[in-house]
């Protein structure tokens, strides 16, 4: 093996340590992803989620309002009723969903985006709190996603408290014996 190929094998084994995350696997993500877009009408599939191939066309159509090559026409007027462009640097843009003022997260991005925000900013909460954290920040994410994603956290999995309904269950019985007792005294 050449000096030139071990490194290329050695930066390819770092990027797939950077991209995939311990606690819930790029997989399961997609098969998440996947099940998600399955259960939907077919009309909504190719909208219900936004990739950098639908990102672009969004961009194009913003970019070119006027234009009416770009995309048919149900395509643009989705394009224009829903979304903005925000000029990060001169030339380059990012699509704002006007809904939230947000931007979109695109498919290609949720699996990262989603692993730091659950694992980083929220230290491994819950379903409601990692979506109210990702809406804070972004668009065009479901809820439903965020949720089952939360679900398949191998971390969360572990450290779930554990609910005993055994354990509940004497303290209520005894509060009802000692009232039936008092009761009892007092007849
Ligand atoms: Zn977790």
């Amino acid at each position: 093996m050449t000096l030139k190929n071990k490194r290329s094998f050695n930066q390819h084994r770092v990027t797939h340590f950077i991209m995939e995350y311990t606690f819930i696997s790029k997989n399961t993500f997609n098969k998440i992803i996947d099940q998600y877009i399955m259960n939907l009408p077919v009309p909504k599939q190719e909208k219900a989620l936004i990739n950098l191939d639908l990102l672009n066309k969004i961009k194009q159509i913003l970019l070119n309002p006027k234009d009416s090559a770009v995309c048919n026409k149900n395509m643009r007027d989705w394009a224009k009723k829903r979304f903005r462009l925000e000029e990060v640097t001169p030339g380059d843009y990012r699509v704002i969903t006007k809904a939230n003022n947000n931007p979109v997260l695109v498919v290609e991005n949720m699996y990262e985006i989603l692993c730091r925000t659950h694992a980083e900013t929220t230290q491994h909460g819950g379903q409601r709190q990692t979506w109210k954290s990702i809406i804070e920040k972004w668009s065009w994410i479901k809820q439903d996603i965020v949720e089952k994603f939360v679900n398949n956290c191998a971390i969360c999995a572990v450290r779930k408290p554990s609910f005993h309904p055994l354990a509940a269950k004497p303290i209520i019985t005894n509060n009802f014996l000692s009232r039936v007792q008092v009761n009892f005294i007092f007849v």
